[in-house]
């Protein structure tokens, strides 16, 4: 894809600007895909499966493609705006990002996140057993065609719980992360009534927390006897929750291009 393809994609007045910005970014799951250019872009890069294979050759030789194209555009855009891309105040821009970053890694919300998808990979270590456990009873359950049973939906229903927890497993602290450093950099310039990127990315984050919750809430429906482990995780999750809201009281109300317009 060139320089040219790129742009006549941006242009599609079907596409909603902005929306893979405050997303969970699970495309397989987004009801928005034919309005996303971010979905459009990949799709059109990476239709080949071959270039899906991370070890397949081909894979890196599209991504420096796209290396070379996006390097292009941005030269473009950076002569259009009179951006001078050579110059670097290296002294004092580094040192202000590494505060910046200190000051994410510090606060409450970052660390509670980054806690929360330890306790979760901890707990899917050590639970494998438990699913073992679990697949051979609704095995036994298929083979003995009991009345009142429904196999296959509770195994679709532990599975989509996974799914949900692994996806965002992370994601909370990725975007609680984005949305403290947005705050920063929006304290440093002139106030103005704009919704704030802080505000998006924090809802972006309560959104993932609300449907870790859920998640959460159905494992424990399936496996009773994991109760404390369980309800440990989900303590701190809302309490990661309450404190975000009262951080950023706005995030709730933040309307999200193409989701929440
Ligand atoms: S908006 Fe939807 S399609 Fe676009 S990147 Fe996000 S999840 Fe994927």
């Amino acid at each position: 894809m060139d320089k040219e393809q790129v742009k006549k994609m941006a242009k599609n007045p079907n596409n909603i600007p902005g929306i893979y910005n405050y997303c969970d970014r699970w495309c397989e799951r987004c009801a928005f895909t034919s309005r996303c250019l971010n979905f459009s872009m990949s799709e059109e890069e990476f239709s080949d499966p071959e270039t899906q294979d991370m070890q397949n050759e081909k894979f890196w030789e599209k991504l420096n493609e796209t290396f070379k194209v996006t390097l292009e555009l941005l030269q473009e855009m950076a002569e259009e705006q009179g951006i001078d891309l050579s110059s670097l105040d290296l002294e004092e821009g580094a040192e202000t990002e590494k505060q910046d970053r200190k000051e994410v890694e510090n606060h409450e919300c970052t660390r509670a996140g980054k806690r929360y998808a330890k306790m979760v990979g901890e707990w899917l270590k050590t639970s494998k057993p438990l699913f073992e456990e679990k697949d051979k009873e609704l095995n036994e359950k298929l083979q003995l065609e009991l009345p009142n049973s429904f196999p296959f939906v509770e195994a679709d229903e532990i599975e989509d719980g996974i799914d949900v927890i692994q996806w965002h497993q992370h994601q909370i602290f990725v975007k609680l992360s984005r949305a403290i450093h947005g705050r920063i950099d929006e304290e440093r310039e002139e106030p103005d009534d704009y919704p704030k990127d802080s505000d998006g990315s924090a809802k972006a984050a309560l959104i993932a927390i609300d449907r870790s919750i859920a998640a959460w809430g159905r494992i424990l429906e399936h496996f009773p006897d994991q109760e404390d482990e369980c309800l440990k995780i989900l303590v701190h999750l809302e309490r990661l929750r309450r404190k975000t809201e009262k951080v950023f009281p706005e995030a709730r109300a933040f309307v999200r291009p193409g989701f929440d317009d």
